[in-house]
């Protein structure tokens, strides 16, 4: 009986080549075959790891009209690696229809992983990461993406969105629009590069960021949307946190009035918490 093959799902800088993962080298290195996004795109990372395997385009337009020649090819034992032009396969780009039914058939789906542009982001933009959704790219219109916006209203973790530079106005303006001024924002771009950016605000200051200069739209971004609980409990603890550090330098009203608009939490609660700490000394 023959071996089945593997198919090695493999993840890719997202702008550092030094992010590639020594796995990933080597299984790129003794696969049959590479799939790729885009075959050309990804000559510069072989090249630069010195990895000479075949290479076969497999995207969103062909993947279906190929997934059963893989698959078989799968079964009579070759093992293949999927990789996109950048980060981890299936997260916004192709390969969903691939994994799935090598699955469906008993095949091994093996993950290597590595960067990954809405982990990456997310572990550095300072909102809460207890509990996350993440949507992708909104759709390109402005009333799907204002429907898409209203699901997230009431939502009590973080929401994240990638997005391309052409729209990332009028998606921050769609955001004030539906979900209002009261939540915090993060915008993460070009991260890895050179220019990595990550700001957080109101969306009014990152829009207004955004305007400023033509470079602040350059680049791909990662946009985050703050849960719907201006005081929700992460915000609470950093503004505690916060307060803690300011009140022996000045007096209990300066530093709630600074705390509670810094961190955009409850005026009352931050009064209540200063007067605790107070008593706490005496
Ligand atoms: N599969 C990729 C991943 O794992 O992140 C995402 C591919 S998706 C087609 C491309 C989008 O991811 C970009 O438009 C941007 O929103 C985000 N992205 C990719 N690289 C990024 C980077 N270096 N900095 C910020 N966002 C990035």
């Amino acid at each position: 009986m023959v071996n089945r093959g593997k198919l090695y799902i493999v993840a890719t800088p997202i702008g550092n080549l030094q992010d590639m993962t020594l796995r990933a080298i080597h299984v790129l290195k003794s696969v049959d075959l590479i799939l790729a996004e885009d075959t050309r795109h990804c000559a510069r990372l072989l090249e630069h790891y010195q990895i000479s395997t075949k290479t076969w385009a497999l995207h969103n337009f062909n993947e279906s009209a190929h997934v059963d020649k893989i698959l078989s090819r799968l079964m009579l034992g070759e093992s293949f690696a999927l990789i996109s032009d950048a980060g981890t396969p299936l997260i916004s780009d192709p390969g969903w229809l691939l994994v799935s039914m090598a699955r469906k058939m008993g095949l091994e789906v093996i993950a290597i992983p590595g960067p990954c542009a809405l982990i990456a982001a997310l572990s550095i933009v300072g909102l809460p990461t207890q509990k996350f959704q993440f949507f992708g790219f909104p759709p390109a219109k402005s009333a799907a993406r204002q429907k898409v916006l209203k699901e997230i209203v009431h939502y009590t973790g973080t929401s994240i969105f990638y997005e391309s530079p052409h729209r990332i106005i009028e998606m921050l303006t769609d955001c004030s629009d539906i979900l209002g001024q009261e939540r915090i924002y993060g915008l993460a771009k070009e991260l890895t590069k050179i220019f990595e950016t990550v700001r957080t605000g109101s969306c009014a200051e990152l829009l207004a960021w955004l305007k400023e200069k033509p470079e602040h739209v350059k680049g791909e971004f990662v946009v985050f949307v703050g849960p719907s609980e201006l005081s929700s409990d992460t915000e609470l603890l950093s503004a505690q946190a916060l307060l803690r550090m300011m009140l022996p330098y000045m007096p209990l009203k300066v530093a709630v009035k600074i705390v509670a608009e810094h961190c955009h939490v409850n005026k009352n609660s931050v009064y209540d918490f200063a007067l605790s700490v107070s008593s706490e000394s005496l």
